[in-house]
Parts: structure tokens; sequence; C-alpha cells
């Protein structure tokens, strides 16, 4: 309303309207199948809201997403929110069963399926409750499937829809998305943010990453193309940045290695963001191997970015840049920026910055706590919880006030991660509360002790985790994954670890004493070496 014409709300319409203002015919890309303009990217995502709206999706109701990373997605990620709903990105890679259980808790009333969950969603059917309608994603010529309550297959609804239409104005404090934590304890809890939370985090995390220092991740000629999956944290939000820029997007479907080195050659891809098992996969695709990948500046987080992971990137002329964040935190915190004075340092001291969790973004607030609730010093040593404040944390759990208030105990974001601060504002994340090792009364990082053992030349992949032991409390155990023809036992490692020892880095007790080399390591569900797993496990390697 015109009174209210300086209080204009900050809702996700404002941060579409920009992108076809400067770049009506850049591309948006999905795999080898789909190419279209800004242009008609609006029109679309005005169709699939007319189609929505005529299927009965009302203001506040949630609607369901099953889908592999698409133009699809993107549509829904502004259309969506954009008539008043709530989008719930559904985590494909859960169990059935825990895609039951947050289905369910989130209240989904209309879930658009891709037509390969299909199945999945047959499965539990049956014991879903709140669900009304039903819509189908599909890439294949055919377009129905045995869905209850189908409305109609994605493309054909929207070829029959208006291209035109008038989204309101509403309160910017209004959720606009919504999705469930991993779950590796207890049941997953539901995340959610409000337009106006995700319009400042896309403002934030556009303007950082425009603005690091000498890498300068993220400007209007990049093009971008997500290896986050867009049902975790919303592809950290970054489908939004770009719509906004008006950057050239390339969606690649399913993650198959083979097709995104393909897509990032033909594509002209410079701007991805991943977690580090996923760049070690496009590392290794048969398609990248002689291929120099000079040019493309990758985000890694989600996991520690350890050195190794580091150098053998950019042995590929790939740019990396850690950032820190999680479900809770919409996601983006921090990212490492390399100032002046490091600048002027040594490579080797600038890769120890360039992997650490780096510095808070702007309108980002960040503190090391006591269990006891007392901030401590940011000095880069004193270790404790890193504490959050931001405008774009989620308010709580959905449907877990408890769980939600420890959350935000003493006023601040838990983020269950011990840290360090140092006098550069950087983020050192020592490890997650419940990973730390307690070992002869110490405290053994193992993010430390896996950054130290994948510089020994044989490992690929490593985990360490602490095990019972009666005499030290715990003692650490780690799991390899060794480079082909490769060899390394107990000993081996030992011996590479020493130096360290003798240098500083870590005391004796941190030397494994059991090690296990395997063809894989469990990983959670995005991708994360899953060390609850690992823990409950352990056994069979121990007897191996
Ligand atoms: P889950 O906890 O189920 O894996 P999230 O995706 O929310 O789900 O994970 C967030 C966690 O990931 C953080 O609390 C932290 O432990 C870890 N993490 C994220 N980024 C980094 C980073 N740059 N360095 C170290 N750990 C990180």
């Amino acid at each position: 309303p015109a009174e209210n014409a300086h209080d204009t709300p900050l809702l996700l319409k404002r941060l579409l309207l920009s992108g076809i203002r400067y770049e009506k015919t850049r591309e948006i890309v999905y795999r080898d199948l789909v190419r279209y303009s800004y242009a008609t990217f609006n029109e679309r995502v005005a169709r699939l809201a007319n189609v929505l709206s005529e299927a009965g999706v009302k203001a506040g109701d949630t609607v369901a997403v099953m889908d592999w990373d698409s133009h699809r997605y993107l549509e829904c990620m502004f259309a969506i929110p954009m008539i008043g709903a709530v989008l719930h990105t559904i985590n494909i890679r859960l169990s059935a069963e825990q895609i039951l259980y947050t289905m369910n808790h989130a209240d989904d009333k209309f879930v658009l399926v891709n037509s390969e969950f299909v199945p999945l969603y047959k499965s539990i059917e049956a014991q879903l409750t709140t669900v009304e309608k039903t819509l189908l994603l599909t890439d294949e010529a055919e377009k129905t499937a045995d869905l209850g309550n189908l409305v109609g297959e994605y493309e054909n609804l929207l070829a029959a829809a208006s291209p035109r239409y008038d989204f309101p104005d509403f309160d910017e404090n209004s959720v606009a998305t919504t999705f469930y934590t991993t779950g590796t304890t207890g049941n997953p809890k539901g995340v959610y943010f409000t337009h106006r939370q995700l319009v400042l985090h896309t403002l934030a995390e556009a303007s950082v990453l425009g603005s690091l220092d000498s890498v300068r991740l993220l400007g209007t000629n990049d093009v971008y193309m997500p290896i986050t999956p867009m049902f975790h944290v919303h592809a950290w939000g970054i489908p939004y940045a770009a719509t906004m820029l008006g950057l050239k997007q390339v969606y690649p479907g399913r993650y198959d290695p083979e097709l995104l080195v393909q897509l990032w050659q033909k594509e002209k891809v410079t701007f991805s963001h991943c977690v580090p098992t996923i760049l070690q996969m496009v590392l290794n695709a048969k398609a990248g191997q002689g291929l120099d990948f000079g040019g493309w500046k990758i985000i890694i987080g989600g996991s520690a970015l350890n050195r190794s992971l580091y150098q053998a990137a950019k042995a590929r002329g790939i740019q990396l840049t850690a950032a820190y964040g999680m479900s809770e935190t919409c996601p983006l915190i921090s990212c490492a920026h390399i100032n002046e004075e490091l600048l002027a340092g040594s490579e080797d001291e600038r890769i120890t910055y360039r992997i650490k969790a780096g510095v808070p973004v702007p309108l980002v607030e960040a503190a090391i706590m006591s269990a006891d609730g007392k901030l401590l010093p940011a000095d880069g040593e004193t270790q404790g919880e890193l504490v959050l404040r931001a405008p774009w944390l989620t308010m709580g759990y959905f449907r877990e006030p408890q769980k939600g208030a420890e959350l935000w105990e003493h006023g601040w974001l838990h983020t269950g991660d011990v840290a360090t601060l140092d006098d550069f504002g950087f983020i050192d994340i020592r490890d997650r509360i419940k990973d730390v090792i307690k070992t002869g009364g110490e405290w053994l990082s193992s993010l430390e002790l896996e950054d130290l053992i994948s510089r020994h030349p044989a490992v690929r992949e490593v985990a360490v985790v602490g095990i019972p032991d009666p005499q030290w409390g715990e003692r650490p155990f780690s799991l390899l994954v060794l480079h082909d023809g490769q060899v390394l036992d107990a000993k081996g490692l030992k011996e590479h670890l020493k130096p360290f020892v003798e240098q500083g880095h870590i005391n004796k007790w941190a030397i494994p004493s059991q090690i296990a080399v395997v063809t894989d390591i469990p990983k959670t569900s995005v991708g994360k070496l899953d060390k609850k797993r690992i823990r409950t496990d352990i056994a069979q390697w121990q007897a191996a």
C-alpha cells in the first residue's frame, strides 16, 4: 500500500526482478536437456504460481519438492514462497522412513515428485497424513505416473498456464522455506527461514563473495553450477544470489562426476561450491583426467578443507576458498578472506588461512563460549563453543520448542562446534563437540589429525574417531582410503606423524594405535564423513 511505500517488505520476489533487468537473455541451463533465458525464467515462475494457485495452494501451505538439481527446482525456490506458501526441500538422500517423518512433521500439503522418486514416494504414500495433491516432474517422454491425486505433469501444466501473475506484498517475516537437518542423531529437526532472512542472506552472500581479497569469487560474468544439492540448505542460498545478479546458471541434475566435468567444460563454468568429498569425486572423474580446470573457483564448506585437497585442486587449476555454515544458519556464516597482512606472508601461511572456516560475513557476530555461558577471549588459543548471532539464523526447530530453546541458550545460537577466534577475525573450527577425542586427559581435534594424516602421499581419504580405551579414556582410530597401488600400515603412519609431534603440533597420544585401510568411508546423506556410523560400526574394522 502507498502509505507504507517507505517500508518495502524484503520479499524474495524483489530478488527475482533484478536479474532480468541486468541480463534478460542470459541462460539458465539444465543438463543437456533445457536452456532458456532469464525472460523465460521469469515467465515460468509466474506460470508455476498460476498452476499452484489453481491447484489450491494458499498462503501458509507447505509445498514439498523431491527433485535433483534442476531449473524446475530454481523455479520452485521462487514461485512457491512468492505466493506466500512454504517450500519444503526434501532431502531425498535420507532413508524412506526419515523422509516420511519429515513430510508428516512439516505438514506437506502438495508434493512435486521427480519420476525417479515415484517408487520411493509410493513406498510411503499410504502413511502420508497431510498430502492432498501431487505434481509430476519428469525428463521422460511418459508424462504421467501412478501418483495419488496427481494434478498433472509440470511442463504440460506450465504450458497451459498464464505467464502473468500479480505477486502480492505481504509480511517479510513470513516463512519462505523449511528443511530438515541430516539427523545424524535422533529424528531430523526442521529449520525454517523467512523472506526477510533469505533476502538479507542473499545480499550479504553476493556482496562478500564479490569482494573477497584477490579471489573475487562471484561477479556478474561468472557461470554458476552448484555441486551442493538444492535440498541441502538451498544449495547454500547461492541460486538466489546468482539469480539476483543475472548469472548464467547450469543445473546438473543428479550428480554424476563425469557429467559434471562435461558440463563444466561445455558451459564454461567458473563458479561452484561443494563439500570436500564431492570435489574429490570430480578430481577423480575420468572425463577430467589431463584437463586443466583453470579459472574454476570453488567454495568448499560443510566439512573442514584440508591442505592436501587444497593443493591437489590447485595443481589442477582450481582455486578453493573455505566457508563455514550449517543447516541452522541458512547457511553462510564465514568465508576465508586473506587480508593484506596475510597476502604479504608466505604461501604456506596463506594456505593455512585459506583452509580455515574464515571471517564472519557482513551482519554476522561470532563468539566463543564456555560450557557455563561465558564469552571467552578471541586470542586464537582459547577454545570454546562457537556461538552466533545474525539476521538469518533459524529461530528454532519446527514444533520442537525445547530443542529450539537449547539451540538459543544465553541468547546466542549454539553451533555444537569447538573453535578459536583470532586477531584476523578468523574462526578456526577445531572439531564438533561430539567428535572431539578425549585422550590422556587432553582434548584432541579429530579434524587436525585428519589434516596431518591426509598429508601422507598414499592417503586419499581419512576419518579419525575416538574409541574407548581403559587406560587413556579414548584413543584415536583412523580409517584410511589409499590411492591406487599404495600401502600404509600403523607403523608407517606413526613415522609420518612423528615430525608433527616433535614440532609440537600434536602430542604423542595423538598417534593412532589402530588403523584400518578400507575402500570406502561411511558418508552422510550430503557426503560428509559419518562419524556416528563409523563409531557404531567400528568393531568390523577392528576385527579386520
Ligand atoms: P550436519 O550437522 O547434519 O552435517 P550441516 O550441514 O548443518 O548438517 O553441518 C554443519 C556442520 O558442518 C558444522 O556444525 C560443522 O561441524 C561442519 N562444518 C561446516 N563447514 C565447516 C568448515 N568450513 N570447517 C569445519 N567444519 C565445518
